[in-house]
């Protein structure tokens, strides 16, 4: 059975503190269903995020491409039958990774699209970085490929929601204040009509969890990691 299941190629570091989320979420669900003491083969390419970030806030997108490719080949070249990029704001630079390699990318948001397809949401609330909520390279995939209308926070709600991320979640420092502050921001998006909410920065679901709000959640980390194992088992 071992040899039937698909290596796997994550580009992880972004942060690393998601990327463990990533490595125990896939390896537990292969193990859920194959039993025993299977595990998922995999292969990880973790980047020093802090060189990431720097560019990605110098607004220097195509050189944090040229780092994601360089690793994306070598995971192909190492034997990775599909690249994820473990982190939505990343996928900033999809295409052109998508370019450079010849075996598929998983694409967070269209793994996250068709879960809400599923569940007939027509109307979405958004959470992530600044990047991702306020550039159209996520928001305008899932209103175009699947039709939903996506809502995001207001400028003072984004910088906070962004901030927290970044000095907060990617050093995997866990504050109940910041807590409050995502919940308020959730409620704020489903009295404008949100149906449920986009846990759209990988790192999110480390903060807040279903526990703490009513209002459904679709956290990208988990559902990447499902797509991710779906094609590992050749589903
Ligand atoms: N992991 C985050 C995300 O999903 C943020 C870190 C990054 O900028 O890559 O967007």
């Amino acid at each position: 059975m071992e040899n039937k299941l698909k290596k796997l190629g994550l580009l992880g570091g972004m942060s690393w503190e998601s990327t463990v989320s990533y490595y125990q979420a896939i390896n537990r669900s292969i193990n859920a269903q194959l039993g025993g003491l299977h595990s998922a083969p995999m292969l990880i390419s973790s980047v020093d995020f802090a060189h990431i970030e720097q560019l990605q806030h110098k607004d220097e997108w195509d050189k944090t491409a040229d780092i994601l490719i360089h690793e994306a080949k070598h995971l192909e070249a190492a034997g990775a039958k599909a690249i994820l990029i473990c982190t939505n704001t990343m996928h900033k630079v999809a295409a052109e990774i998508e370019q450079n390699i010849s075996i598929p990318l998983i694409h967070i948001a269209d793994a996250t699209g068709r879960v809400l397809q599923q569940n007939k949401v027509k109307k979405v609330g958004l959470l992530g970085t600044r990047f991702t909520m306020e550039q159209t390279f996520y928001t305008s995939r899932l209103e175009e490929a699947f039709d939903i209308e996506v809502v995001i926070p207001n400028a003072q709600q984004r910088d906070t929601i962004h901030n927290i991320i970044y000095e907060q979640l990617c050093k995997g420092v866990i504050c109940v204040d910041s807590r409050e502050a995502y919940i308020e921001v959730i409620n704020a998006l489903a009295a404008e009509g949100a149906e449920g909410i986009i846990l759209g920065c990988t790192e999110i679901a480390l903060l807040v969890q279903q526990q703490h709000t009513k209002i459904r959640l679709y956290d990208t980390t988990a559902i990447h990691a499902r797509a991710a194992v779906n094609f590992a088992l050749g589903q």
